[in-house]
């Protein structure tokens, strides 16, 4: 069976592709930008689940696909979902609601916190290094490589001629994955600071949702304007042609998950995949199999 690429692929309530709507552009303003908006998506919150559903069905397979391809030693090739934002932005709920979807087998999921004093003694890229999805696998960061270009900007936790470097020098190394097989999804999650007081809010109200809240991110809450000018920057010099940020609005959890899980959808097909043929001859399985 031959897996079909075709525009018939996207569902009808998307008016195009949602990366043509949310690929970072120069000029593009993170100040300006709109997240309760629902780029390139004509339908509501009451299509939500329904589509999600469906379209975690064909993430699934997908993955699936690409995943038995590098079982049989056809393909090597990877996918790594790159998930940056301020708390409270959703990072967890993609990985739990749209990542989730896929079969754990297949995913390699990495949530990078502080350094770690072991880390702090390595280059800040050798963590990141060891956490790469192996071929046939999606890798998802909650957080990443970025960090080191934002709450260390921010808070100067290197002087700026160290942070200052490390944009080419991430160029490099995505560049270097890119050319070693792997698709990069680059997502900058953002909500309005309105947004994140509510949803920090939840997390005070509720016991359940303690484990989320962390006095910090109010400090760094505070830092807002600085971490805009940090996330324009990054936008700025870290979008590349092999590797393009998107800017995904996020007041609406059901929007940036859908949207999330189409530019995911995008990258596994751009990869233009079919199921690996066998390596045995069906015909004479079949009779074995009868007979045995
Ligand atoms: P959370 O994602 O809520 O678990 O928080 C993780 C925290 O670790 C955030 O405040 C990040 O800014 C912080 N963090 C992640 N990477 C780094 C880094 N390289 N240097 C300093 N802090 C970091
Ligand atoms: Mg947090």
């Amino acid at each position: 069976m031959t897996e079909r690429v075709t525009d018939r692929d996207l569902p009808a309530l998307w008016t195009h592709e949602p990366h043509t709507h949310l690929a970072f552009r120069p000029g593009d303003q993170v100040s300006r930008i709109d997240t309760n908006s629902t780029p390139g998506f004509r339908g509501n919150k009451s299509d939500a689940p329904t589509l999600q559903t469906e379209r975690n069905l064909r993430l699934a397979s997908l993955q699936e696909m690409l995943y038995a391809r590098s079982k049989s030693g056809d393909d090597n090739r990877s996918v790594l979902l790159i998930l940056q934002g301020m708390d409270t932005a959703g990072k967890g709920g993609i990985v739990k609601h749209v990542v989730g979807a896929a079969n754990p087998q297949g995913v390699r999921y990495t949530s990078f916190g502080k350094p770690t004093e072991e880390e702090r003694a390595h280059h800040y890229l050798w963590r990141i290094r060891n956490a790469l999805p192996p071929g046939g696998h999606i890798g998802v960061f909650d957080r990443s490589h970025y960090e080191d270009v934002l709450v260390v900007r921010v808070h100067n936790l290197v002087p700026p001629d160290v942070w200052g470097a490390r944009y080419d020098e991430i160029n490099a190394f995505e560049r270097e994955l890119v050319d070693g097989g792997t698709t990069l999804v680059k997502v900058a999650m953002f909500v309005s600071l309105a947004e994140q007081k509510a949803r920090l809010a939840e997390r005070l109200e509720r016991p359940d949702k303690y484990w989320k809240y962390n006095p910090a991110d109010i400090d760094e809450r505070l830092l807002w304007p600085k971490y805009q000018e940090a996330y324009q920057v990054m936008l700025e010099k870290t979008s590349t042609d092999y590797a393009p940020w998107h800017i995904v609005p996020c007041d609406k959890k059901w929007y940036s998950r859908l949207a999330i899980t189409e530019l995911l959808i995008e990258a596994l097909k751009g990869l233009n995949m079919s199921w690996p043929p066998p390596d045995f001859d069906v015909k004479t399985e079949k009779k074995r199999l009868a007979e045995a």
